[in-house]
């Protein structure tokens, strides 16, 4: 198991092999979710969407974001919170911004590309996740990154960022740096990837979104937006086995994180970390307790997926689970 994961996790009382292989992590919008993530006993915070702080009718300032990242990241220590740099645009509007209308806003200006446009609104918030980090155990993440050069880029914004609040006197803790893979392209250049992050996380909704073209806010094409087609289960395949060559822990942090189907799935891959609603844990947690595989026996489970033609056909499969 990797360590960065190891070091922050609480396993007391746990006995199935499923169960220690995993961190079971909550997926939050606002320290306001934070007692349901207490409540179902989550295991620090996978994904912290920080767009929430951004739906007003001002902006968030560095002190009001370095609370709000503080106060997250206090409550959950021991455990890991990851906190997501802003994914603006797409389906998520920060009406202080103002941003122009746009004919294709899933393949617009979204997350970093506006981030990269605007580098003080990037700037404002990796110094607030810097000062928070002092706290306990955090990482940041970074969205929707499509090519190598992106990674490189958020990273200097990234080290500027920490120059630039150690220049001002404050104290700062070490940060994890991982990306978000939810665009194919990404998933495809995983194993170049990984030699420069310590994590991936996987968001399932926008992968699912963009290998299959199908609008994931569009309800006309909801039988066709399929987590389970074995094209997005083979390109999760393809970055956790790029990621496991490369000693870099991966999660799940899109909704197929909290799906009560999937867990053969991914305990067979060897995926580290499950993020989801915090309501989802149970479920997932009480299907890995009852998985009937041992660690070792996997394997096969895997191939036969990667082997459907249809997601009709995985699902069948996982159903027997
Ligand atoms: C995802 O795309 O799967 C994800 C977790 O990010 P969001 O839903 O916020 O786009
Ligand atoms: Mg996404």
């Amino acid at each position: 198991k990797n360590e960065g994961l190891q070091a922050v996790e609480d396993k007391a009382g746990e006995d199935s092999p499923w169960l220690k292989q995993f961190v079971l992590a909550a997926n939050i919008g606002s320290p306001t979710d934070l007692p349901f993530v207490e409540k179902f006993q989550g295991q620090g915070i996978g994904l912290y969407r920080t767009e929430f702080l951004f739906m007003g009718n001002t902006l968030p300032s560095e002190e009001e974001q370095t609370e709000a990242y503080r106060q997250v990241i206090a409550a959950c220590s021991p455990h890991l919170t990851i906190i997501r740099t802003l994914d603006i645009g797409g389906d998520k509007q920060a009406p202080a911004l103002n941003l122009p209308r746009e004919s294709n806003p899933f393949l617009g200006v979204r997350a970093l590309r506006l981030c990269f446009e605007r580098p003080e609104l990037l700037m404002t918030q990796l110094r607030a996740i810097w000062r928070a980090s002092a706290a306990g155990p955090a990482a940041v993440m970074f969205p929707m990154i499509a090519a190598r050069e992106e990674l490189r880029q958020a990273k200097d914004y990234l080290e500027q960022a920490r120059q630039a609040v150690l220049t001002n006197g404050y104290p700062v803790g070490s940060l994890q740096v991982g990306i978000m893979i939810e665009i194919p392209s990404a998933a495809w250049i995983a194993d170049k990837l990984a030699e420069e992050v310590d994590f991936f996380s996987i968001g399932t909704n926008d992968l699912t979104q963009y290998t299959l073209a199908v609008d994931r806010e569009n309800s006309a094409l909801a039988s066709l937006n399929q987590p389970y087609h074995p094209a997005v289960l083979g390109l999760i395949a393809r970055v956790s086995q790029a990621a496991k060559a490369r000693g870099v822990w991966t999660g799940i942090c899109g909704e197929a994180g909290g799906d009560p189907l999937l867990p053969p799935f991914f305990a067979a891959l060897g995926i580290d970390e499950l993020s989801m609603a915090p309501g989802q844990l149970p479920k997932v947690r009480r299907k890995l307790a009852g998985l009937p595989f041992a660690p070792g026996e996997a394997d096969s489970l895997v191939s036969r997926i990667l082997d459907c033609a249809t997601h009709d056909e995985v699902k069948a499969i996982l159903q027997n689970y």
